[in-house]
């Protein structure tokens, strides 16, 4: 135990092990096979490189994503663990350098693609190897219950029949009942160490708002934000693109991210965000997984995410160093139609699940209660605490429905807007559709004359924003397409089916408190991380982990994380004794960056006396 304790100590500058983390070690280290489920943020990585520092010998780690390893070897470094890869990313020669320098015994920890653990070559090189462990990331691709199936994980069941005696560890933050026996089962492991986290994460601040105009809704999150690091996920890849050239011409740091994108722009946009150069990722949820950049301050959902399964995840890529940090879904009830799209040509009883699952999304975004509280019992456990203190429902900002969704009747309700959208000429947009409808005395309405319309009033009986939210919905289902130069709508030739009546849309109703953003940012629990932090030296140290970072060409987290440096500017040491007991600070750490650290203290504290 003491021999852990002192590694952690060494290696990662930490003085106490998080929970569970010291169960999964301590069964790696007897050899025992361990399945470990924590959440995104939860300390996963620690479990297998700690356990590789104590075994003789190099641990195997599996790991799907190519683009990441370069950055998990680099953070190893960073920490003094020799680490390398085998990825076909790498060169030929470089590849085989990494395969001498395991050989030689100076590589304690290895990574890999799954794709490549079957072939011939590489059984040949691992059998030649003394393996101390194999470490499964993001196990859950293994099964088809997950939300992101791998069909090459289904390999891995080689690793235990050809290295019986050799430990594996298998690691996810998905942790359904079915995925996890899945994981066990597939891989073979026996009579496994199931250790199974907390799935509440107390520093993500949860709010969950009506979509109204999206584009004032994220700006006044990233108010909030300035120069910091954030993912907005939209559910298509044109929605990202439009959104990034929107907040670039804002003037922010924002760039596109989906799978349709070239791999090598793909690979500069995401090192981008690594190193800090880009602040806003806007991206549909192909980025994102193994990402384990650990000051992203917020995460945004431009619209509704497939299952709170997926929302946990997604979201949980936001405040991994442990610091406040603003999760914000945007949702509309036309996202459920959206979705449901795409479950079309699933199975009947596939369909089903998914369909369930999306539902309780928009449950999720619409019940008056604490979201933290929802987020756990979806996930089986228990929520003692009576306010958590970190969402917009507990702090009494909560715009939440004020009632149930009522069924209207879409059919009429769209022929409606459709026509009178007709009636406008196509000239109008969706603003003054709405007031049309509505029949008001607004002064733009009188002065065309549009009270003498045959739609006008047909809608009277609701509200304005309910009207918008039709409107909006029918745009979304692409019965009415937007003119973005002349910012009016159109009818579509779907659009005039349903005027015929031959299609319906589907429509919902919501009647809402006025969906208000509440101000973000300001909650009890980021006040907290910022307590006794001086701001003015936090931001001279992070410009020097820039620096540093651009010098040594790797992330700038993988330096030092925001916690250390807020830790650094509460407490200032002076000295390299001191340095040491800032939680993150190690060895190797103080070595390589100790005396940069404390000459910035050293000057800022002389200017300030
Ligand atoms: P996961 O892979 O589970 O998403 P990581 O392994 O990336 O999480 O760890 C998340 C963060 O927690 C990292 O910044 C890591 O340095 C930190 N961490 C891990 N274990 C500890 C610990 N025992 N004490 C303090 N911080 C820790
Ligand atoms: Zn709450």
């Amino acid at each position: 135990m003491e021999l852990h304790e002192a590694l952690l100590k060494k290696y990662w500058g930490f003085e106490q092990f998080r929970p569970h983390q010291l169960e999964a070690i301590s069964a790696l280290t007897s050899r025992q096979d361990v399945l470990l489920i924590l959440p995104t943020g939860g300390g996963k990585s620690l479990c297998y490189q700690l356990p590789a520092l104590a075994l003789p010998g190099t641990a195997v780690v599996i790991s799907p994503l190519l683009a990441l390893m370069k950055d998990q070897v680099d953070a190893c470094k960073t920490s003094g663990i020799p680490a390398a890869c085998l990825s076909s990313m790498a060169t030929t020669d470089e590849n085989r350098e990494a395969m001498r320098q395991v050989r030689q015994g100076n590589v304690k920890i290895l990574y890999m693609s799954p794709e490549r653990i079957a072939t011939e070559a590489t059984q040949e090189f691992l059998g030649s190897l003394k393996i101390s462990l194999f470490a499964v990331d993001e196990a859950h691709c293994i099964s088809q219950w997950g939300h992101d199936f791998r069909p090459e994980y289904r390999q891995l069941s080689l690793l235990k029949q050809r290295f019986p005696a050799v430990p594996v560890i298998a690691l996810t933050a998905t942790a359904t009942r079915r995925v996890r026996e899945d994981i066990a089962e597939q891989l073979r492991l026996k009579q496994p160490e199931v250790r199974i986290g907390r799935f509440d994460r107390p520093n993500l601040i949860y709010t969950a708002v009506q979509r109204g105009d999206l584009f004032s809704q994220v700006l006044s999150v990233l108010g909030a934000h300035k120069k910091e690091s954030g993912i907005i996920y939209c559910m298509s890849r044109s929605a990202t693109e439009k959104l990034a050239d929107k907040l670039a011409h804002a003037g922010f740091k924002a760039r596109a991210y989906h799978a349709g994108m070239d791999h090598d722009l793909r690979k500069k946009t995401q090192e981008a965000f690594l190193r800090d150069e880009c602040e806003i990722i806007v991206a549909t949820i192909a980025f994102g997984m193994g990402i384990d950049k650990s000051n992203v301050r917020f995460v945004i959902h431009a619209a509704l995410p497939k299952s709170l399964e997926n929302y946990q995840q997604e979201s949980g890529r936001a405040g991994r160093d442990g610091l406040a940090a603003d999760c914000v879904l945007f949702y509309s009830a036309g996202d459920l139609v959206q979705q449901k799209r795409f479950f079309t040509e699933l199975p009947d009883d596939e369909r089903t699940i998914a369909e369930n699952k999306l539902e309780k999304v928009l449950n999720y975004a619409r019940a008056n209660a604490c979201r933290h509280r929802q987020i756990v019992r979806y996930f089986d456990q228990a929520y003692e605490q009576e306010k958590c203190g970190a969402c917009d429902v507990c702090e009494g900002k909560a715009a939440v429905l004020a009632a149930a969704p009522e069924a209207p009747d879409a059919l009429k309700i769209s022929q409606m807007i459709l026509c009178c959208v007709l009636r406008l000429k196509e000239r109008f947009g969706q603003s003054h559709v709405s007031l049309v409808l509505k029949g008001s005395a607004d002064k733009t309405v009188l002065m065309y004359q549009h009270d003498s319309l045959s739609t006008y009033g047909l809608l009277s009986a609701y509200t304005i924003p309910v009207i918008n939210s039709f409107v909006r919905q029918l745009v979304e289902q692409k019965f009415l397409s937007p003119d973005s130069e002349f910012n009016t709508l159109s009818v579509t030739e779907s659009g005039r089916k349903v005027i015929q009546g031959e299609l319906t849309p589907t429509l919902v109703a919501e009647r809402y408190a006025g969906a208000k953003l509440p101000t973000m940012g300001a909650s009890a629990r980021s006040e907290v991380d910022w307590e006794g932090v001086e701001k003015d030296l936090f931001y001279l140290l992070r410009a020097e982990r820039t620096n540093i970072a651009i010098e040594q060409n790797v992330p700038a987290y993988v330096v030092l994380h925001d916690s250390v440096l807020r830790d650094l500017a509460r407490h200032k040491p002076r000295a390299r004794e001191e340095l040491l007991r800032i939680p993150g600070i190690g060895e190797q750490k103080l070595q390589a960056y100790g005396d940069r650290l404390l000459r910035v203290i050293h000057s800022h504290c002389r200017a300030a006396a």
